[in-house]
């Protein structure tokens, strides 16, 4: 089947097409490349053999939406395209709801209009409320958004709900990622975050190549095996298998569903810091900093639903995930950059 995959540039995305290949599909992406460089593309056909058809442009251009389904028979569509920095969302909020409500809406019209009503949207367990027990299930609270980029998944998931409470031929698939981390095994794609990274993984595989000096530990206070946050960390590419199951239940499946899309586990950072010397044989300096704000103590996912409903499992261990994530830092030590 043809998936038009907005965002399929970026770093989810482009595992995601290779997923799709490896399974029988057909990607067709769509990307302004705002956040990642058609290399990504390249890498998948040197991964599959298969050369992926690419529109540059924007998923608020609805003449562009419009020319490819004129071009293409549409069967889904996965949205990953959007903005997704904590801390930029805050300082420029209005770019924020600009990108990523708009590029939905103007999506969603589009395949209205056209007849194809199956959308996979990138959702996040940051749309969970921080006063929730763990694990998360789909059914604990969301809302109390901490951020701006938070809301804006928020608001994404309310609006694709409202459609597909409107129009029963809909199919709405919203998966909540936990920790992407890791990169496919070939170390051909993975994660070049533009800047100092924000998340943990980046941070420390650019500590270990010596473009940070040392990763700042953000507490070490928090009521936790050692002191320092839990985070469930799902390697890439088993996200990326799950968004080929959630392909696969939309065919059979109308109206929305929610899934959560994590190992289960959670780690802290110096598990990960010490997950990772041990995978590579390679120090990470680190240093215990003040807490980041906003940041909760744990946060993991109950994967059960996405197991009995989906029949997806995450199946890379913490191992493969920083074994992944060095394999990847160290082949491409700028990213696409040559
Ligand atoms: P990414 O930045 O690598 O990929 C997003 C892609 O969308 C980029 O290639 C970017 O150029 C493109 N894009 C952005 N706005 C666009 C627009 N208006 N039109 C066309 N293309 C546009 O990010 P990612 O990590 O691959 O994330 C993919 C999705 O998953 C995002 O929606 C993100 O919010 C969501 N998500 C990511 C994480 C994470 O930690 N990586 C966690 C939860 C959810
Ligand atoms: N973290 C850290 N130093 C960093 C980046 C992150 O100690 O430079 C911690 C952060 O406080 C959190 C965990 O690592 O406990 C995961 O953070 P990340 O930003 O990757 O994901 P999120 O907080 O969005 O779950």
């Amino acid at each position: 089947m043809n998936v038009l995959v907005t965002g399929g540039a970026g770093y989810i995305g482009s595992h995601t097409c290779v997923e799709l290949i490896e399974t029988g599909h057909t990607p067709i992406v769509v990307d302004n490349l705002y956040n990642s460089s058609a290399k990504s593309l390249e890498r998948v056909k040197e991964i599959t053999g298969v050369s992926v058809k690419f529109y540059e442009g924007d998923v608020r251009d609805e003449a562009l939406l419009n020319k490819i389904f004129d071009e293409n028979e549409i069967g889904a569509v996965i949205h990953f395209a959007g903005l997704k920095a904590v801390g930029e969302s805050v300082a420029k909020p209005l770019a924020y709801y600009d990108n990523n409500l708009v590029s939905t809406m103007v999506l969603a019209r589009v395949m209205g209009n056209r007849g194809c009503k199956k959308i996979i949207f990138s959702s996040s367990a940051t749309v969970y409320s921080g006063d929730n027990e763990m694990p998360l299930r789909e059914n604990s609270k969301t809302g109390n958004c901490t951020n701006p980029y938070g809301w804006t998944k928020y608001m994404c998931e309310q609006i694709l709900r409202d459609i597909a409470k409107a129009d029963p031929d809909w199919s709405v698939v919203l998966l909540r990622y936990f920790n992407p981390v890791g990169a496919h095994k070939s170390g051909k794609i993975g994660e070049h975050p533009n800047g100092i990274p924000n998340n943990l993984m980046p941070f420390i595989s650019q500590t270990a190549i010596g473009k940070r000096k040392q990763l700042s530990v953000f507490g070490n206070d928090y009521d936790t095996h050692d002191g320092t946050g839990v985070r469930d960390y799902i390697h890439v590419v088993d996200l990326a298998k799950g968004h080929v199951a959630a392909v696969n239940y939309m065919q059979d499946n109308k109206g929305e569903s929610v899934f959560n899309l994590g190992t289960g586990t959670g780690y802290s950072v110096l598990d990960m810091v010490k997950a990772f010397e041990t995978a590579n044989g390679i120090p990470v300096p680190y240093v215990i900093a003040e807490r980041r704000p906003g940041d909760l103590a744990t946060c993991y996912a109950d994967p059960t639903k996405s197991r009995e409903v989906l029949g997806w499992v995450a199946e890379h261990d913490q191992t493969d995930m920083c074994r992944d994530t060095w394999n990847w830092q160290s082949q491409n030590p700028n990213g696409f950059d040559d």
